[in-house]
């Protein structure tokens, strides 16, 4: 199991270094966040142990078990799935950046939060809805401009970009307009002056199926589970 994790963490690696040269990048430029849901605090630590720095999960509930026996020492907790409002406190305390803020509410929340919790900087990216589908959350394109206007005035919670869950294609090459699209929306939202201070907003978008494609057209994050664990069970 361990040996298995250790290989095809490396395979992965490899095809996102090729992908990110295709892009006129490096390795340097993408993240890897390695997505450990339904997978135990002992392939997790395997994962650590053979070079990830970056973990996501979720749910809360699951993660916070997790993340209270690994600790922050070693990696950044990710949280990736959609976040309720109850669940929105414990996030606060647990993650590190969160990739699923779908409303101006949530992030009116977590900004409450911050402050009740006493935590000073939280970073987030916006979900983006593209593909419309009643599964998927997210906030539409039409709505992004006036959303991120009012997330950037926020104090605690940092918009630093856009995540998407693209429809799924068997063939990755049909999601590449997606990722593209995405693409435009960050650089016309950075030119637009949307992202306050950052330079290269981040854009998390591919997963095991998918990440060489999104990386070819700017992902600056992928989000990789069953490449490297295998089939969840
Ligand atoms: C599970 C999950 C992933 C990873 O999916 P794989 O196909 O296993 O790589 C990525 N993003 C989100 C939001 C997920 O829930």
């Amino acid at each position: 199991m361990k040996a298995d994790v250790q290989s095809r963490l490396a395979d992965v690696q490899n095809a996102i270094t090729r992908a990110a040269q295709r892009s006129g990048r490096t390795a340097g430029d993408v993240t890897l966040i390695a997505v450990t849901k339904t997978h135990s605090v002992e392939t997790i630590r395997a994962a650590i142990n053979a070079g990830v720095f970056e973990v996501g999960e979720n749910r809360v509930q699951e993660a916070e078990a997790k993340i209270e026996a690994i600790g922050h020492g070693s990696v950044k907790w990710h949280m990736i799935g959609p976040l309720q409002a109850n669940k929105a406190r414990r996030a606060v305390k647990l993650f590190d950046m969160i990739h699923s803020v779908d409303s101006i509410e949530l992030a009116r929340r977590l900004e409450r939060l911050c402050v009740e919790e006493g935590r000073k900087e939280l970073p987030f990216l916006v979900q983006v809805d593209l593909g419309h589908e009643p599964s998927k959350s997210g906030i539409a394109e039409e709505e992004l401009p006036s959303v991120i206007k009012e997330m950037s005035g926020m104090r605690r919670v940092k918009a630093v970009g856009l995540m998407t869950l693209p429809p799924f294609f068997a063939d990755p090459q049909l999601t590449r307009p997606f990722f593209r699209r995405m693409r435009v929306l960050c650089d016309e939202l950075r030119a637009g002056g949307y992202f306050n201070q950052i330079e290269i907003p981040h854009l998390s978008m591919g997963m095991s199926h998918d990440f060489e494609v999104a990386i070819e057209e700017g992902a600056t994050m992928v989000r990789v589970g069953t490449a490297i664990f295998g089939e969840r069970s």
